[in-house]
C-alpha cells in the first residue's frame, strides 16, 4: 500500500510518479538510485539527492541503490568511495544488498557498444579532440559529419576492437554514436561514447585502455539496475534525448525515465567538487573534513546532525527551477535540531576574572544545575561556585553606556543559576590600562536568583569557577566565501573568494568541569554562546577541543531584560 499522507512530501517529481502508479507504467514498481561519481567528497547538495532518492524509494515502498558513477579513472579512488558509503549511511539511508558501481558493466557496456556497430548506429571516429569540436557546429549552426562517419560495420568492429587491445594512443580514436550533425540539440550531433584513457582504474586496473562516457554508461547502468525513475538535475536536460535514444536503439528490457530537477545552490559556500577539491589541494582548509567546508564530512565534523540535514531538505523541497538558498535556513534547521537534544552547560570563551571579594576563600558550593530547561529528563549536574570566577570579557565593561546591562562599575548582574554580584573595582594592566580582574560582591540572600526585596537585575551572566573548570580550546567558524553569490571566473584566484575570517581560534577558554572526558561529537549548547561539539579529530583527553556549530539568536540577557 502506498501512504498518502498528507504529511508527506509531494512535488512535481512524486506526481509524475502518482501518475505512473496510476497508469501501471513500470509495472508498478518504483525503483531509484543515488549515482555520485567518487571523484570528491559528497557535498550538502548531494544531500538533496540522496534524500530525494532515498525518500522516494520509503515512500512508495521501492528500492533505492547506491551506484558509484566511476567511468572516470582520473580523479576517481577509494578513499572517496569510502566517505560517499559513509556519508550516506550517516544521512540514515540504507541501500541493504544494492551497492553497485558502472565499473562492473564494463564487459555488459562494450557488449552494448559492438550492439550498436553492428546496427550501424556507432563508427570510430579519428578526428582529434579540437577537430570534434569545430565539426560539432554551434547553437545556431548546424554540425558538418565526420569524414569517418560511414566507415563500413567491419572496419568499425575491428578498429574498435584493436581500441580496446591497446593499439593506439589517447585522443586519436573515439568511437562515436552516429545520431544526426544536424540536430538543434548539440548533445545529439554524434556524441562520443568511449574514448582511450591509459590510466589504471582504481577498481578495473589496467584491464580496460578505453573508457565510456557518462552518457552512455549512466543510462545503461540504470536499465541495468532496472532503475524506473532516473532522477538527476537540471544540467542532464538536454541530455535526455540522448538517454532515451542509447535504451530505444538497443531495444534493452528496461525502459528507466529520466527527470530533472535544480540542484541546490547554497549562499556563501560552493558546491563543485572540483572547486571543494581546489581549496583542500591547495591548503586553503583544513582536508575534507574542515568544518568550514559544505561537505558532509565538514557540517558532520561542525556537530550538525543528520536529522537537520533531512529537515533541511525536506524544507527547501524540490523543484524544476534553479535558486539560491540562504546559508540561514542550514542555520536554522541545525538551532531547532539541537535546540531540543543539547544538554546546556556554562563555557566562558574569552575568560576575564572575578574576585569576590565578600565569598570566602576556602568555600565551595555545588550548585544543582538543570541540562535543559524544557526537559527534565535530562537531569541535572552540579556546578561548583567559589570566590575566582571566570566570566566573559564582553560582559564587562569599564565605562558602560547606558544601554548595557551586563556588568559596570556599580552595576550588579545576576549569575546564572546563582547569586546576584555588584562590581565594585577593577584590576588594570598599568601598561595596557587593559582591565584583568574584576572585583564583586555577593549578595548572600540572592541564591535563589531572585533578591528578597525585591530588587531586579537587568542581565544574567554566565561563569566557570576558576579553580574547576577546565581549559579548553574553541574554534569559531564564519561563512566560507565573503559574498553570497560570487561570479567567479574559471581562472581567478580561489583565494581571492575566502572570507579571511572564515576560522577564529580561541585557546584559553575555560568550561564548566562535568565536561571532562566528553567523548568526540558530544553535542552541547554553551549558554548564551552556542552551539558547539567535540573535535572527532583533534580533542583528546588531555586537550578538549570544541567546534562552533552555529550561533543562538538570543541571550540571557535578552531573556531577563523582558522579565
Ligand atoms: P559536481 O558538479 O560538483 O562535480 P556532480 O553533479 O558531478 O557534482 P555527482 O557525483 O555526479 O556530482 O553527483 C551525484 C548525484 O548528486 C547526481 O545525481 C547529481 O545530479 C546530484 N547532485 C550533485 N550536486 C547536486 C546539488 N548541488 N544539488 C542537488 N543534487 C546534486
Ligand atoms: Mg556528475
Amino acid at each position: 500500500m502506498v501512504d498518502t499522507d498528507s504529511s508527506l512530501p509531494s512535488d512535481f517529481i512524486r506526481d509524475i510518479i502518482n501518475e505512473d502508479l496510476k497508469t501501471g507504467k513500470h509495472q508498478g514498481r518504483v525503483a531509484t538510485r543515488f549515482p555520485p561519481e567518487p571523484n570528491g567528497y559528497p557535498h550538502i547538495g548531494h544531500a538533496k539527492s540522496v534524500c530525494l532518492n532515498f525518500g522516494i524509494a520509503k515512500q512508495y515502498e521501492g528500492t533505492c541503490n547506491l551506484r558509484m558513477d566511476d567511468t572516470d579513472p582520473s580523479g576517481e579512488s577509494m578513499e572517496y568511495v569510502d566517505s560517499i558509503i559513509k556519508d550516506v549511511k550517516w544521512l540514515g539511508f540504507d541501500w541493504e544488498d544494492r551497492l553497485y558501481f558502472a565499473s562492473d558493466y564494463y564487459d555488459q557496456l562494450y557488449e552494448y557498444a559492438l550492439q550498436l556497430i553492428s546496427m550501424g548506429k556507432a563508427y570510430v571516429c579519428e578526428l582529434n579532440a579540437d577537430e570534434i569540436r569545430e565539426y560539432r557546429g554551434s547553437f545556431n549552426e548546424p554540425g558538418k559529419e565526420s569524414p569517418y562517419r560511414n566507415r563500413s560495420i567491419e572496419e568499425n568492429l575491428d578498429l574498435f576492437e584493436r581500441m580496446r587491445a591497446g593499439e593506439f594512443d589517447e585522443g586519436t580514436h573515439v568511437l562515436r554514436a552516429k545520431i544526426d550533425m544536424a540536430s538543434p540539440n548539440i548533445t545529439m550531433r554524434d556524441p562520443v561514447m568511449y574514448r582511450i584513457k591509459k590510466e589504471t582504474h582504481y577498481r578495473t586496473g589496467d584491464k580496460w585502455c578505453l573508457y565510456p562516457m557518462y552518457d552512455f554508461t549512466h543510462c545503461l547502468s540504470d536499465s541495468i539496475e532496472g532503475i524506473t525513475h532516473s532522477i538527476c538535475t537540471l544540467e542532464f536536460e538536454n541530455n535526455r534525448p540522448l538517454y532515451d535514444w542509447f535504451i530505444n536503439e538497443l531495444k534493452v528490457e528496461n525502459r528507466p525515465q529520466q527527470i530533472e530537477f535544480a540542484r541546490l545552490n547554497l549562499s556563501f559556500t560552493v558546491m563543485s567538487k572540483r572547486r571543494l577539491l581546489e581549496l583542500v589541494e591547495k591548503g586553503l582548509v583544513n582536508g575534507w573534513d574542515d568544518p568550514r567546508m559544505p561537505t558532509l564530512a565538514g557540517i558532520r565534523r561542525r556537530g550538525y546532525t543528520p536529522e537537520a540535514i533531512r529537515d533541511f531538505c525536506e524544507r527547501i523541497g524540490v523543484a524544476k527551477n534553479e535558486s539560491m538558498i540562504d546559508m540561514a535556513l542550514l542555520e536554522n534547521c541545525a538551532r531547532d535540531d539541537l535546540n531540543e537534544k543539547s544538554p546546556r552547560v556554562m563555557a566562558v570563551l574569552r575568560p576575564l576574572r572575578v574576585v569576590i571579594d565578600n565569598y570566602p576563600e576556602d568555600r565551595v558550593e555545588e550548585f544543582d544545575c538543570p541540562y535543559h530547561p524544557q526537559n527534565e529528563d535530562m537531569g541535572t549536574r552540579k556546578v561548583p561556585f567559589s570566590r575566582v570566577l571566570y566570566i566573559e570579557q564582553g560582559d564587562f565593561m569599564e565605562n558602560p553606556p547606558r544601554k548595557f546591562y551586563r556588568l559596570g562599575i556599580g552595576r550588579e548582574v545576576r549569575l546564572r543559576y546563582g547569586y546576584f554580584i555588584k562590581c565594585e573595582s577593577v584590576v588594570t594592566n598599568p601598561d595596557t590600562g587593559e582591565v584583568v580582574e574584576v572585583h564583586c560582591t555577593h549578595d548572600p540572600e540572592t541564591r535563589s536568583g531572585f533578591a528578597p526585596d525585591g530588587r531586579k537585575v537587568r542581565a544574567t551572566i554566565h561563569w566557570v569557577s576558576a579553580d574547576h573548570s577546565l581549559p579548553a580550546e574553541v574554534r569559531l567558524y564564519d561563512r566560507l566565501l565573503k559574498e553570497a553569490d560570487p561570479t567567479m571566473k574559471e581562472d581567478s584566484d580561489f583565494a581571492d573568494y575566502l572570507n579571511p575570517n572564515s576560522l577564529e581560534i580561541l585557546t584559553s577558554c575555560r568550561v564548566e568541569r562535568s565536561l571532562a572526558g566528553t567523548k568526540p561529537e558530544s553535542r552541547f549548547q554553551f549558554e548564551r554562546t552556542g552551539y558547539f561539539c567535540v573535535d572527532s579529530v583533534d580533542s583528546s583527553a588531555k586537550a578538549l577541543i570544541f567546534n562552533q556549530t552555529v550561533t543562538l539568536r538570543d541571550s540571557w540577557a535578552r531573556i531577563s531584560k523582558n522579565k
